[in-house]
């Protein structure tokens, strides 16, 4: 075991080290017990308009299944939940096997669910680890709920923004209602519970002017494990109804107004990252800056984003529909369904191959040839429709921003690195910088 990893098992729980790198996994599906359903219609969701993939209670090119419920149409029924229990288990060449529980809002199915699921797993097991986490608005929770998950050890991703003016200014219902307060009640009955949890804040064109406005705000609710996500959307509507552009729609779609642009996106990594590297290396834990210290020492990051390839975190939509990533729920990046077809010989696929492939060998020249290679590969395929500086497609749209955030973090992340060659903690990062010529 490396030192890198060494460390992290020691700050992190062995199990929530797992539930806090699920994209480290050999093969991880993410799964969406009530497909795109949610209580809240946050502006820049990308899942919400799922639904029209499934308007008549089944995909369009499935319709003689023989688990077809029309009257349920956007819930996993028993069958498709048992059956993915135990192939994703068989599935697994780790002794650890992680299952997330996504949306939509996995909320929107009641604790008798997530009671079967625990039963179904014991069921399955096979003598392997199986942790869970569950990601949410928050705004569902309960003592109940909370009991529950205190009570078998469930880690909880809750999405939350920043202060309130920044988390109600696109977090809101249906009706416009904002959501800010019963997101907050939900993080005080998960203290309350002691469960564990992490803030997923999505960085917009907004809260991107502020960094240290939602940095500190995270600081002050007493979250401690951090990941922050960059939302870049394109708008283009389709015939079905979806609004949102992928990759396939070309270049031309006219980005979403919630974007955070290239520029923004650098300020608010570098402003974050200078206040974490002078006063919380080993106690605030930033995924973005973990992520970007294994790449420096040579670890996989743990962020797909950043890997070199992926193709191995696939989605199950609520009927069994398996898709090759969650970014990727579009018709013509559906694998299968798990009642005609395994998850390991779906996952295993060429299909799937090529497309976690494609992330390496769709690279532009100007990233192969690009400084920050080894951390930031590109990012995601899904954010590459711009043109490179001579013209070749591919590049992605946020590039600007990554090099801009490498460049600045280069010398701290060069000090840490040889902090852990040499066995010592890269928190020592922070007594470094109050020499004067590091300033
Ligand atoms: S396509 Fe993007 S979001 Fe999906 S696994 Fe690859 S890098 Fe991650
Ligand atoms: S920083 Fe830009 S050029 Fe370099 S690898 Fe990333 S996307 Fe490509």
């Amino acid at each position: 075991m490396c030192y890198l990893c060494a460390l992290l098992k020691r700050t992190y729980a062995p199990s929530l080290m797992n539930t806090l790198t699920p994209f480290s996994s050999p093969l991880y599906v993410m799964s969406k017990p009530a497909g795109s359903l949610c209580n809240l219609a946050c502006d820049y969701c990308y899942y919400l308009e799922k639904s029209l993939l499934y308007r008549n209670g089944v995909h369009e090119s499935h319709k003689s299944h023989e688990h077809f419920e029309p009257h349920k149409p956007l819930l996993m029924s028993d069958a498709t939940l048992e059956a993915f229990i135990r192939q994703y288990i068989e599935a697994q060449t780790q002794p650890q096997v992680l299952f997330t529980w996504h949306g939509g809002e996995p909320l929107m199915r009641p604790l008798t669910f997530y009671k079967k699921v625990l039963e179904l797993q014991r069921r399955y097991a096979g003598g392997r680890q199986i942790d869970n986490c569950l990601q949410t608005n928050g705004t569902l929770l309960t003592d109940e709920w909370c009991t529950f998950f205190s009570e078998n050890n469930w880690l909880i991703g809750l999405s939350i923004d920043g202060p309130q003016e920044f988390h109600d200014e696109y977090r809101r219902a249906r009706g416009g209602q904002p959501s800010f307060h019963k997101v907050m009640r939900g993080i005080e009955l998960l203290k309350k519970h002691g469960v564990e949890w992490n803030a997923m804040g999505v960085v917009n064109d907004f809260n991107a002017d502020y960094p240290l406005d939602v940095y500190h705000f995270y600081k002050d609710i007493g979250c401690h494990y951090i990941q922050f996500t960059p939302i870049v959307e394109r708008l283009l509507p389709h015939s079905d109804g979806r609004r949102l552009a992928s990759i396939a729609d070309g270049q031309d779609a006219p980005l979403a107004d919630f974007s955070v642009t290239p520029e923004q996106y650098a300020h608010f990594a570098c402003t974050i990252f200078d206040e974490w590297v002078r006063h919380d290396v080993g106690d605030v834990f930033v995924q973005l800056f973990d992520a970007t210290l294994a790449c420096w020492v040579g670890q996989a990051p743990g962020v797909c984003s950043m890997a070199e390839t992926c193709g191995h975190a696939a989605v199950m939509e609520h009927n069994g529909d398996l898709y090759s990533c969650d970014h990727f729920v579009f018709p013509e990046y559906r694998l299968g369904n798990i009642h005609n077809d395994s998850i390991t010989a779906m996952m295993y696929s060429p299909r799937q191959h090529a497309f976690g492939a494609a992330k390496r060998d769709s690279l532009p020249g100007q990233c192969r040839q690009c400084e920050w290679k080894f951390a930031c590969n590109g990012g995601c395929p899904k954010d590459r429709f711009c043109m490179t500086a001579d013209g070749e497609p591919g590049l992605n749209y946020l590039c600007e921003g990554y090099r801009t955030f490498f460049r600045h973090v280069a010398p701290y992340m060069d000090f840490m690195k040889e902090e852990l060659e040499h066995q010592r903690p890269p928190a020592n990062v922070m007594e470094w910088i109050k020499e004067p010529h590091k300033s």
